[in-house]
C-alpha cells in the first residue's frame, strides 16, 4: 500500500485525485485462519494489527456483521484519559495514551489526536477527596495529574459558571495530556494498516454460531458460511453476551445503550475537554465547531442502538447550568450505542472456558481511551496463548476469586 504524505497528496491534487487507492482490501473470507477476530471497533483492529506486527500472526480474519467502525467505536464522545485509580487501570490506559501519542504516524494514518487537556470537575466534597485520592494515587504511579483550583478551572475554560447555586465548582482534576482523537479514523487507520500487513477484513459477515468440539474451538458459522480457524477473539463490546452464549457460556456482563449529542456548528469557546460527572454531562468542541456532549446510559439492559428525549433533557439541562452560555443553542442530533458494563466497570481480556477463545470486552461507557493498549494486551494474549502483563489482572477468574478492580466508585463515572 501506498504511503500518505505531503508528497502523495500533491501528486494526487494534480491529478484530479483520481490515483488513490482502496484504503483495505475487501477479500472474500478464506476456508481458514489462525486466528478470527469478531468485531471490527477499535478494539477488534487494533488486536489484528498488533497480531500482525508484533506477532508476526498474518493469517487472521476480522469478521464484521455491519461495516467497521460502525459499532461503539464511530459513536463516542472521544474522550482519552488514563487518570484511573487502580493500579492494572492506570498503567493499561496509559500504555494506551502513551501510544495514542505518535499513533499517526506509526499507522501512517491521521487519527487527530488532540492533547487538549481534561478537566473532571469536583462539585460535591465527596467528589473533590475522591479526586484528590487518584491525584496521589496516579503520582505514585507515575501519571501526571494534578488537582487545581475553582480559579485555575475557570482560567482553563472560562464559559464554565463555577459559582452555580446547586452544584458551584470546588477544584478540579486536570490531565493535561488527556484529550481527544478523530474516532473513526482511529478504526479506518488500524483497518488500513492491518489490512497491509496481510490481515482480512470481512464487512457485511454475521457471525451467527460457534463450532467447538472437546472443549477447543474449530470455527465459527456466518452469514457468508462456515470459517475454520485455530483461534478466536470474541471483541464485540455490547454484543459479547450473545457470542459468549453461542460458545456455550456466560459473561458477568450487561447491556445497555449510552447516548450522546451534538449542537450545531458554533465559533470555538472550549478548547479543553470538560466532564462534570455529579450533573451529568460531559464536552468539548469538535474542529466542525460542534459542541460533542456526552450523556447517560438507560437504566435498563437492552441492545438499542438509540437515542431518547428523557435523557437528552437530562443532559442539557445539567450542561445549560454548568455553562449557562450555550442555552440557545440547537441540537443537531443524537445517537446511541451497546455498551457492555461489568459489576466493578473494569474490562475483562483473557481466556474463556473454552480452549482458544479468547474474549476482550467490559469497556463500558469508556474503552475507546484504551483501544491501542487494549490491542496490544489483547495481541500478546492471543499470540502467546497466556495473558500479558497489562492484560492479567483483567481475567475472568477475578470473578471468581473476587478480586475485583473497582473503577465504579472511584471513577463516579466511567468515560
Ligand atoms: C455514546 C457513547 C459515548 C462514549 N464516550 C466515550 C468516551 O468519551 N471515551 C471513551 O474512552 N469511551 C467512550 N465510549 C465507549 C467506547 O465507545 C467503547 O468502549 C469502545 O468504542 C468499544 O470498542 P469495541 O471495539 O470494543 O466495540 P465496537 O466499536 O462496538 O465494535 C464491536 C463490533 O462488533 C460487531 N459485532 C457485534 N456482533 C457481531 C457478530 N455477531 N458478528 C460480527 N460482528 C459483530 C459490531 O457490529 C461492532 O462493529 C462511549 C460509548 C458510547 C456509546
Amino acid at each position: 500500500m501506498r504511503r500518505y504524505s505531503v508528497f502523495s497528496i500533491a501528486r494526487e491534487a494534480m491529478r484530479y485525485h483520481q490515483g488513490w487507492e482502496r484504503a483495505w482490501r475487501s477479500p472474500e473470507p478464506k476456508a481458514e485462519y489462525d486466528v478470527i477476530v469478531v468485531g471490527a471497533g477499535g478494539h477488534g483492529l487494533a488486536t489484528a494489527y498488533y497480531l500482525a506486527k508484533n506477532h508476526g500472526v498474518k493469517n487472521v480474519a476480522v469478521l464484521e456483521k455491519g461495516w467497521l467502525g460502525g459499532g461503539n467505536t464511530g459513536r463516542n464522545t472521544t474522550i482519552i484519559r488514563s487518570n484511573y485509580l487502580q493500579d492494572p487501570s492506570v498503567a493499561i490506559f496509559e500504555k494506551a495514551r502513551s501510544l495514542y501519542e505518535d499513533l499517526s504516524q506509526q499507522l501512517n494514518f491521521n487519527i487527530m489526536f488532540s492533547p487538549r487537556g481534561v478537566l473532571m470537575l469536583a462539585q460535591t466534597e465527596h467528589e473533590l477527596r475522591a479526586y484528590r485520592r487518584a491525584e496521589h494515587a496516579n503520582r505514585l504511579q507515575g501519571i501526571e495529574t494534578e488537582m487545581v483550583s475553582t480559579a485555575r478551572v475557570k482560567e482553563l475554560c472560562p464559559i464554565l459558571e463555577t459559582g452555580g447555586p446547586r452544584y458551584p465548582v470546588l477544584g478540579g482534576l486536570w490531565q493535561a495530556r488527556g484529550g481527544t482523537a478523530r474516532h473513526d479514523a482511529v478504526a479506518w487507520g488500524y483497518a488500513r494498516a492491518a489490512s497491509d500487513l496481510g490481515v482480512d477484513i470481512i464487512q457485511q459477515c454475521e457471525v451467527t454460531g460457534i463450532d467447538t468440539a472437546g472443549g477447543k474451538v474449530r470455527g465459527v458459522q456466518t452469514s457468508r458460511g462456515a470459517i475454520r480457524c485455530k483461534k478466536l477473539a470474541i471483541v464485540v463490546a455490547g454484543h459479547s453476551g450473545v457470542l459468549a452464549e453461542m460458545a456455550g457460556f456466560r459473561l458477568p456482563v450487561e447491556s445497555v445503550a449510552l447516548q450522546a449529542l451534538v449542537s450545531e456548528p458554533i465559533k470555538p469557546v472550549i478548547d479543553i475537554v470538560v466532564m462534570a460527572n455529579t450533573v451529568h454531562g460531559y464536552m468539548s468542541q469538535s474542529d466542525k465547531g460542534e459542541l460533542v456532549i456526552g450523556g447517560g446510559a438507560d437504566g435498563f439492559n437492552n441492545y438499542t442502538q438509540r437515542g431518547s428525549f428523557q435523557h437528552i433533557e437530562e443532559t442539557v439541562s445539567a450542561l445549560v447550568e454548568t455553562f449557562p452560555i450555550i442555552s440557545r443553542l440547537k441540537m443537531l442530533r443524537q445517537w446511541g450505542g451497546i455498551v457492555d458494563m461489568t459489576g466493578d466497570r473494569s474490562p475483562i481480556i483473557g481466556r474463556t472456558p473454552v480452549d482458544g477463545i479468547f474474549v476482550n470486552c467490559g469497556w463500558g461507557t469508556g474503552g475507546f481511551k484504551a483501544i491501542p493498549g487494549s490491542g496490544w494486551a489483547m495481541a500478546e494474549t492471543v499470540a502467546k496463548g497466556t495473558p500479558d502483563a497489562l492484560a492479567g489482572p483483567f481475567g475472568l477468574d477475578r470473578f471468581v476469586e473476587g478480586r475485583m478492580i473497582d473503577e465504579s466508585v472511584a471513577a463516579a463515572v466511567a468515560h
